[in-house]
Order: C-alpha cells, then structure tokens, then sequence
C-alpha cells in the first residue's frame, strides 16, 4: 500500500469514507472540510501520495499547479472569486499539518479577516 493509502483523504478518495465531494478528475478531488473555518471550506487534494509541500519535488510541480488551478475555477464557477477567497496549505508540525497528504485549503464565503488566522491554527 502506498503512503496515501493510509491516510484520511486516502480513504475518501477510495470512498472507505463518506465526504461531501464537489469536484473530482483523474488526478484530483475536492470535498467539504467537515470542520469548516468559513462559510466555504473546500479541500483540494491530488490524488498521488505526497505527505506535504515538504515532501513535493520538481517533479511534482505541474500538478500543484493544477491544483491551484482547480480551486480558482471551483471559486469562479460557484461565483465567489469576485468576492475573494483564501487559499492555505499547512506544511508540518508547527504550521498544525494533521492529515499529511498535501491537500489546498479554499476558504470564502465571507470577509476573511479571522477565518484564516484561524485556520492556521
Ligand atoms: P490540515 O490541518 O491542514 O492538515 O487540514 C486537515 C483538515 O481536514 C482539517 O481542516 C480537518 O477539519 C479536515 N478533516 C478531517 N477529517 C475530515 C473528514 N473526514 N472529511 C473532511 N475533512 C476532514
């Protein structure tokens, strides 16, 4: 079993566990956060194991991009992009990481100003 395999988003990708998924490809999935921060909490996950942003390589580079990608055209088709919206990934211990498969925090539905300073734990 790969490293993915035992995580949470792991299993959510595998459907092992329910998620209230918004948006999926070959390469990625995007599910409700099921302890949102704000009124919109999207989190944006490619498929391949990657523990964190620490453990990503060049070679990996185009599909981070494309998960950053993904998460602007979600916020543009569900029409909050004009508004705003934030987009956070936590990367280890002190940046309170808890699920360590790299996945995109989208964040909106409201004036951020606490949301996201929370979020970062
Ligand atoms: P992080 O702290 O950056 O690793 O983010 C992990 C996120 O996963 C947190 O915001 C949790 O609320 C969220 N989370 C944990 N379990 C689930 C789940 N079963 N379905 C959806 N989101 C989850």
């Amino acid at each position: 079993m790969s490293e993915q395999d035992t995580t949470l988003f792991g299993k959510i990708i595998r459907r092992e566990i329910p998620a209230d998924i918004v948006f999926e490809n070959d390469e990625l999935i995007a599910f409700r956060d099921i302890a949102p921060s704000a009124p919109v909490h999207v989190l944006f996950v490619p498929k391949t194991p990657i523990a964190s942003l620490d453990a990503a390589t060049p070679d990996h580079a185009a599909l981070l991009g494309r998960l950053m990608i993904a998460a602007a055209e979600y916020a543009r088709s569900e029409g909050f992009a004009e508004d705003g919206y934030r987009v956070v990934m936590n990367c280890g211990r002190d940046a309170g990481q808890t699920v360590f498969q790299v996945h995109l925090h989208l964040l909106a539905g409201a004036p951020l100003g606490g949301f996201g300073a929370r979020h970062a734990h």
